[in-house]
């Protein structure tokens, strides 16, 4: 896919910012701690910092984010900084797909700031080709090298799609999780009052819309066949707070 001037003009180097450590930069007289590392200058990934990274490097660096989450140890977030670092260009490290559920944004439970993720919220994080074609700007315009889908315990959604909840354009997109009900193979209660039956769809949901995505996306499923992004699922435990990755 070729990259259009107007996506490339977004992006252009500003300030540093975190990602130093991971990247292999010497971190000696960081200023304040970033998103995703507990280092940074300012507060802007450049396009090189970002470019450094591999997709297992931004893996793990979300789940350190969400490490801190839990144990209480976020990073002060110098957002002014970094709304002001980010202003004349963008260099997002990952796009996530995941719900709009008010509790489970992953900004901020994975400890990132302004510019680190692009972030597509839809009820149930399910990918239909509006939201394909973010990816795709994400990954092949912007450069972002991990599609991340993320789902989470008790979703409104899951539990909409697994009683056939009928109501406005609703019914559409729980249509779109009906197959994950289907799908799941489970042993007992199947109805949205079982806590464990929502959240093994949820789950399943996770992987048949991270298959979705590369079987509708040519272009994110040729950048994964180079290895250039990696298409991973996570769940996160709203109880818990704990964000489980899968591939
Ligand atoms: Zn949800």
């Amino acid at each position: 896919m070729r990259i259009t001037p107007s996506f490339s003009n977004c992006c252009n180097p500003t300030t540093r910012r975190h990602f130093l450590k991971a990247a292999g930069i010497a971190t000696a007289g960081l200023l304040s701690a970033g998103p995703f590392a507990q280092l940074a200058y300012a507060a802007a990934l450049t396009k090189a910092q970002r470019d450094k990274l591999t997709p297992d490097e931004i893996i793990a660096m979300m789940k350190r984010g969400n490490e801190r989450f839990r144990s209480g140890k976020k990073s002060t977030q110098d957002f002014l900084a970094q709304q002001r670092a980010s202003a004349k260009g963008q260099y997002p490290a990952a796009v996530i797909l995941s719900c709009i559920d008010s509790r489970a944004s992953a900004e901020t439970i994975m400890d990132l700031g302004i510019g680190d993720v692009f972030n597509a919220r839809v009820a149930g994080n399910i990918a239909n080709d509006d939201i394909l074609g973010s990816m795709e700007f994400a990954c092949a315009a912007a450069g972002a090298k991990v599609a991340l889908v993320m789902g989470h315990t008790a979703c409104g959604a899951i539990k909409g799609a697994i009683d056939d909840v009928k109501l406005g354009n609703l019914t559409g997109l729980l249509a779109r999780i009906q197959p994950a009900v289907k799908a799941t193979t489970f042993e007992g209660d199947r109805s949205a009052k079982n806590n464990a039956f929502v959240d093994a769809v949820a789950r399943k949901n996770v992987l048949l819309t991270m298959e979705n995505i590369r079987k509708g996306s040519s272009v994110l499923d040729e950048l994964k066949a180079k290895g250039a992004i990696k298409i991973v699922g996570a769940m996160y435990d709203i109880e818990s707070g704990k964000v489980d990755f899968f591939s």
